[in-house]
């Protein structure tokens, strides 16, 4: 499937991908849509970052289009169950964006907020609810919702809802759904526990996944640079001012940064142009066609926007930032050493980031050579801990995990807990911190359940001090 247009959806739906400048369903969409649209349970091994949310609320909305229903007070007709509250607002936002040409009731229900609100949006029914499952408990005990009239459930990142340890609120939850309805289990990945609970959960599912590609990525010289955020516009303006640079692009997190990037190196006499989903068509294929043709030298994407860049001869991967996925850091990387030619990899990674690094030396399994340090090392940091790639060599890094994960949560997790009605502190809460869901989450998953999956396995050899070549290969 290329196009929107192919899955048969009802047009104020694409309507509404056409505003939001989606082209091309990502590989979960395409594979997902056609099953759900045939009303199949499906088991969806995929990450955030896939595409995955509108790869199940579009086939949904499209479901809630076709059967106008009123909900019955009380009740949803959709069921979404996501592991934290920042997550499950991304998942509403979705639905409300796609949905925005149909007059569709959505809601929210998450811990951390007052209940009164959500009980009296429940009031009269919604056609789709978001919720995180401690909320959606208090919910049902407090009989502001019932979950007989459930249509269509989904589990999202379910792994994420095991490590949390809502396995028994999620046991809870589904008997009180209907037997007749579609459910969908969405998992990075699916450890045995996850498995069994699938078997419990769906009928005949279908399986699709899209475990990331391991690429091959050879004779890339990678290196870290630790640096202030604050300091980064300059670190990055420096480096390409200073490497012998022919092309090179630079990767953010995000729409946004990618333009405040270009903005900050076009001060410092720099050509840049940013490419990103805000972006018109027009105006991606022509920076594109100046960056192929060496018009402009730096190029500042997105990691979605540079799925569709293959250009060759580019010298330079920067990243801006570290992305939150480690695999999206291999991509990242892949794109430079096209057709044999060398290439060089530069991660800026500010103290908040450091638990990504150390997601990514995992998956890639060699610790990145660290340079050009922009700050000393916080008052009581933990000297750095000594890290072994599987040749046994040992290297200094840091161990700030658990510390960087507190000051995040900014001691949201003491204090999670809800009252419920009788004035007891239950801890549902859970589901009330990790602000910040994909960083929160990421370096909380234990070692066995990161590394589940295949994953690229990589082979390292040092090049002088500065530098580590890394190949890649697939796994057997
Ligand atoms: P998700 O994995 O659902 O969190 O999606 C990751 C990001 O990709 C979100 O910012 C979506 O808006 C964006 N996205 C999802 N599908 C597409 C698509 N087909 N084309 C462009 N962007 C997309």
């Amino acid at each position: 499937m290329n196009s929107f247009n192919d899955f048969g959806l009802a047009e104020p739906i694409l309507r509404a991908l056409t505003e939001e400048k989606y082209v091309t369903p990502t590989p979960i969409q395409a594979q997902t849509i056609p099953l759900l649209l045939a009303k199949r349970d499906v088991i969806g091994i995929a990450q955030t970052g896939t595409g995955k949310t509108a790869a199940f609320a579009l086939p949904i909305l499209n479901h809630l289009a076709a059967n106008r229903v009123r909900p019955q007070p009380k009740t949803c007709r959709v069921l979404v169950l996501s592991p934290t509250r920042e997550l499950s607002g991304q998942i509403l936002d979705s639905f409300r964006a796609y949905g925005r040409h149909l007059r569709i009731q959505s809601t929210l229900a998450i811990g951390g907020v007052s209940m009164g609100a959500q009980v009296r949006s429940l009031m009269n029914g919604v056609d789709v609810l978001v919720a995180t499952p401690g909320r959606l408990l208090d919910l049902i005990q407090s009989n502001a919702l019932r979950l007989s009239s459930v249509e269509v459930f989904v589990l999202d990142e379910a792994d994420r809802m095991l490590d949390m340890g809502f396995i028994r609120d999620i046991r809870k939850i589904i008997t009180k759904l209907p037997a007749q309805r579609q459910t969908l289990l969405f998992s990075a990945t699916m450890p045995a526990d996850i498995a069994e609970l699938a078997r419990q959960m769906l009928k005949d599912p279908a399986k699709v996944s899209v475990t990331p590609q391991a690429t091959t990525v050879e004779r890339i010289a990678q290196r870290i640079v630790h640096v202030d955020r604050g300091s980064k516009p300059k670190m990055l303006s420096d480096i390409i001012l200073q490497e012998k640079v022919d092309r090179v692009l630079v990767f953010t997190r995000t729409k946004h940064g990618a333009d405040k990037v270009v903005r900050g190196l076009n001060k410092d006499g720099i050509a840049a142009e940013a490419i990103h989903g805000n972006k018109s068509q027009n105006q991606r294929e022509r920076v594109l066609k100046d960056f192929r043709d060496g018009r402009i030298r730096t190029l500042v994407a997105t990691d979605i926007a540079a799925r569709g860049i293959d250009v060759e001869g580019i010298s330079h991967v920067i990243n801006f930032d570290l992305p939150n996925i480690p695999e999206s850091y291999v991509h990242r990387i892949g794109r430079t050493a096209r057709a044999g030619a060398d290439g060089i990899a530069i991660s800026l990674c500010s103290h908040d980031e450091l638990p990504f690094l150390r997601d990514i030396e995992k998956l890639i399994r060699m610790a990145i050579p660290a340079t050009g340090t922009a700050t000393q090392p916080r008052p009581g940091a933990r000297p750095p801990q000594q890290h072994q790639d599987r040749n046994g060599r040992g290297h200094g890094r840091p161990g700030q995990q658990q510390r960087n994960a507190k000051a995040r949560d900014g001691g949201r997790s003491e204090r999670g807990g809800q009252r419920n009605g009788n004035g007891q502190k239950h801890n549902h809460g859970r589901d009330d911190h990790h602000a910040q869901p994909d960083r929160q989450s990421r370096h909380q998953v234990p070692h066995s359940t990161a590394s589940q999956g295949p994953r690229p396995i990589a082979s390292t050899q040092p090049v002088g001090s500065d530098f580590a070549k890394v190949s890649f290969m697939q796994p057997r």
